[in-house]
């Protein structure tokens, strides 16, 4: 014989069973003034008892709930008072058969995820806290947690890559590993294989019967939520519908593709479910390096070592350029540091057609070593002729 704890309401409210109406009210207000959750701000088991007496009250201050509790020991809507007399009857009467509650209407409930039906009459009901709880799990459970049916869309991937200096530059291909969620070549993203089975917990029924004391009760299988149904997962995506995979994905690069930016990859993303469309990956591109050459945006940096002589007197010097070698002219006094513009010798824009970056040349005086004596006596001769002091400004600012 199953156990099960009904509760005992007439305890709770500290009434005896033969408690008038008048008696159980007062009673209840007694017990609610001091357990009322007001009273006990963040004392959980004065809620809990508060929770207890109310209950107590609401099935016992109400004639027709009172008279079915009094028969069977606990209460259900589902259960009429006639019912519950008959019910009793038979008890009595000491024929110890279980009275079968299986014709109620108990669909329209779900079974909460903590109320795992057992299948077999009496099995596990050792397992139920009490009646109230049974019947509170089937009508406010929350939903079997089933998987959603509908086609659901991948999510989208992003990933850095870092292409080649040139590439960036001149476009072309570059590649990347990227792992995703591929969909299962087993089930194609169905995430179940075969076709619908009979449930095993209800053998197809859709129903299981549950024991509470001497009676039993039909509710909807909470495997196959009531359909008698049930699929196969997949195996080798476990249910997923999708199965991981690392893959060399290959893209191509615009000419003039800016550090930073976004390469959206349509469908390459993780795939979907049940048919739903595969998300994106994006690609952030990280423009490589180069030893002379400095990209910022669309332009071009780059130091370049000149004489004494070119710096002073102007010159045309060589430099180099990313399309190769180009004429600088060197205004005369030009200065170390100085940062000279060659006007559209930069990178081709690929956003804006026809449009191309500068190239930034900074000077980079370089003073030559004098090995000998005839170099060293036109220096000095220099020297005495042009005998500006440089650190004079640096002076006058004191
Ligand atoms: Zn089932
Ligand atoms: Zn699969």
């Amino acid at each position: 014989m199953a156990t099960t704890t009904n509760k005992d309401y007439y305890a709770t409210l500290g009434v005896k069973k033969t408690a008038s109406a008048e008696e159980i009210r007062k009673a209840f207000r007694k017990a609610a003034r001091k357990y009322h959750p007001d009273v006990n701000p963040g004392d959980k088991k004065a809620e809990e008892r508060f929770k207890e007496i109310s209950e107590a009250n609401d099935i016992l201050s109400d004639e027709k709930k009172r008279k079915v509790y009094d028969q069977l020991g606990f209460y259900s809507d589902q259960i009429d008072p006639a019912q519950a007399e008959a019910y009793a009857h038979q008890q009595s009467g000491g024929g110890g058969v279980p009275v079968d509650f299986g014709g109620f209407d108990f669909s329209g409930f779900q079974s909460g995820p903590g109320q795992h039906a057992s299948q077999q009459a009496g099995a596990g009901s050792s397992s139920w806290g009490s009646f109230k709880d049974i019947f509170s799990g089937i009508f406010t459970g929350a939903q079997h947690p089933s998987r959603p049916h509908g086609p659901q869309p991948g999510t989208d991937l992003e990933y850095q890559a870092t292409v080649d200096f040139w590439a960036a530059i001149r476009g072309g291909q570059a590649r990347i590993q990227i792992h995703r969620q591929e969909t299962c070549p087993t089930c194609h993203g169905m995430a179940q294989t075969g076709g619908p089975m009979p449930c095993p917990e209800c053998n197809g029924t859709g129903q299981v019967t549950q024991m509470g004391g001497r009676m039993k009760f039909n509710i909807p299988c909470p495997r196959c939520n009531g359909t008698g149904r049930t699929t196969n997962d997949c195996g080798t995506c476990h249910g997923e519908g999708t199965v991981s995979r690392t893959e060399t994905v290959e893209f191509r690069i615009k000419a003039g593709t800016r550090d930073g930016q976004r390469i959206r990859l349509q469908g390459k993303g993780n795939a979907g479910m049940n048919g739903g469309a595969p998300g994106d990956l994006f690609v952030i591109v990280r423009t490589g390096t180069h030893p002379v050459f400095t990209r910022v945006g669309d332009d071009i940096h780059l130091s370049v070592p000149v004489t004494i002589a070119e710096a002073s007197l102007g010159s045309k010097v060589e430099v180099p350029t990313i399309d190769g070698r180009a004429q600088l002219k060197i205004p005369p006094g030009t200065q170390s540091g100085q940062k000279l513009r060659m006007r559209e010798r930069g990178v081709e824009s690929a956003n804006h057609a026809g449009q191309r970056g500068d190239q930034i040349v900074t000077v980079d005086v370089v003073v030559p070593t004098l090995n000998d004596e005839r170099s060293r006596e036109i220096m000095r001769e220099l020297a005495k002729l042009n005998n500006q002091d440089p650190r004079v400004a640096l002076f006058d600012k004191l």
